[in-house]
């Protein structure tokens, strides 16, 4: 009997030690400011970078590929790291005593989705419109965009330029080395006349040479290059459509904050002065043209400048 209740007893405790554990380490990973992230991306780079100086450039250099083409690579990276540095050190926009005053008349509250009069219980401020609590900095952020771990920073007012940026040379870096490894692969096929070639299988029938058979073939002569290619055009379609979703962002002028507040509103969400069978559907009064938007992340808006618009 009292076998069966230590069976019953320990495996319980230790599930919820288990459970603690992996939550904590969780909460330390997604929900306090942490480097791993930050050393994860440069490991990364310097993995794919390693690659592409070891083998895809040695190789390509020998096909007669342009040179300006294989550095094209370098000088975005250059360029990335540039943005990454940054954005990464930049204040994103922290609301903080002595600049709360200024910062509350920036952005006018649309009664929907910012509404007067709302304080922050960390920070006991009233939050200015499209400001948001980060609860991984601990700090209000003005024109609050997200967290990014990749960063281990807040997304925001001052630094949302150098994020865009960041995320375009991103997928401009890993779109050229896609770019360059797969002309490579392509001219080593050529070269070898493989696709007009045939091969023979197990039971000794002649088979002429098709695309998987193509692909196993240059990923037995090539494994890391064709792991690697592989991985750079992954990353190429997930940060192209990310880029693409940032950039409309930026041109209707709304925050990924805001983008996502703004999903639930319309279906069923009343405000008390409104009769609750009409729906608050939220309409966007910050956008002002998509050149105007765009203009506005690269020169965030102070409170002197609305003062003189109106
Ligand atoms: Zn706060
Ligand atoms: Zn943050």
């Amino acid at each position: 009997m009292s076998c069966q209740v230590l069976s019953l007893v320990i495996p319980t405790q230790l599930q919820r030690v288990a459970h603690r554990v992996a939550h904590g380490a969780l909460h330390r990973l997604f929900h306090t400011r942490s480097c791993l992230f930050v050393v994860l991306h440069i490991a990364l780079q310097a993995a794919v970078f390693g690659e592409y100086t070891w083998e895809v450039f040695g190789y390509c250099w020998e096909l007669q590929f342009p040179l300006l083409l294989l550095l094209l690579p370098y000088l975005l990276l250059a360029g990335n790291m540039g943005c990454f540095l940054l954005c990464s050190r930049a204040n994103p926009g922290i609301i903080t005593k002595s600049n709360h005053a200024s910062l509350v008349k920036v952005y006018a509250y649309d009664g929907v989705m910012f509404q007067r009069g709302t304080v922050c219980p960390t920070c006991t401020m009233e939050k200015p419109a499209r400001s948001k609590h980060c609860s991984v900095c601990g700090t209000c952020v003005h024109r609050f965009d997200h967290h990014c771990v990749w960063l281990n920073n807040c997304v925001g007012a001052s630094n949302a330029a150098w994020f865009l940026l960041y995320l375009l040379s991103l997928t401009a870096t890993a779109t050229a080395l896609a770019a360059i490894t797969l002309s490579f692969l392509s001219h080593v096929v050529q070269l070898s006349n493989l696709l007009h070639s045939t091969y023979l299988d197990a039971q000794g029938q002649e088979h002429p040479v098709e695309i998987p058979f193509l692909v196993q073939h240059l990923f037995l002569t090539f494994p890391r290059i064709v792991f690697m290619l592989g991985f750079v055009i992954l990353l190429t379609l997930v940060l192209g459509g990310y880029s693409a979703f940032s950039l409309y962002l930026a041109f209707t002028n709304q925050t990924t904050n805001e983008w996502c507040k703004s999903r639930r509103f319309g279906v069923s969400h009343h405000v008390s002065s409104q009769p609750p069978d009409r729906q608050v559907v939220y309409k966007n009064i910050y956008s002002k043209g998509i050149w105007r938007n765009l203009k506005e992340i690269f020169r965030p808006p102070t409170a002197l400048e609305r003062k003189k618009k109106t």
